[in-house]
C-alpha cells in the first residue's frame, strides 16, 4: 500500500526522546523482528525490507514499538527546564529594594 501523495503524511516531526538510540533502514530479505510484541499479538513481528527503525546495540524497534515506548514525541526536548520564577510584591510605600550580592 502506498500513501496518498495528495493526503499529509500520518506523522509529522519525530524526536527521538532517549539518547542512544539510532534510526536505521531495515534493508534486505534477512529475517528480523522488532524486539516488542505489539498489543494483541502474541509473537515478534518481522521488520520488513525498507521499513524505517531504531536501533540501540542489537535492540531494533518498529516506529510503532518505539512509539508505544514513548521513544518518539512530536516535539523537541527543551534545552532545560524553566528554573521557575520569583515574584515580589510591594506596597505603594515601600522605599524599595536592591537586587544584588548579599552586602558584606
Ligand atoms: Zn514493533
Amino acid at each position: 500500500m502506498s500513501l496518498d501523495p495528495d493526503s499529509p503524511l500520518p506523522v509529522g516531526r519525530l524526536f527521538l526522546t532517549e539518547p542512544g538510540w539510532r534510526v536505521e533502514l531495515k534493508v534486505g530479505s534477512d529475517r528480523e523482528y522488532c524486539f516488542m510484541i505489539a498489543p494483541g499479538q502474541d509473537f515478534y513481528h518481522r521488520l520488513g525490507d525498507g521499513e524505517i527503525v531504531v536501533r540501540r546495540g542489537d535492540e531494533r524497534l518498529c516506529l510503532a514499538c518505539a512509539g508505544r515506548r514513548g521513544l518518539l514525541v512530536d516535539r523537541p526536548k527543551t534545552l532545560r527546564a524553566t528554573l521557575g520564577s520569583v515574584e515580589f510584591e510591594a506596597q505603594a510605600d515601600d522605599p524599595g529594594f536592591d537586587l544584588g550580592p548579599p552586602p558584606g
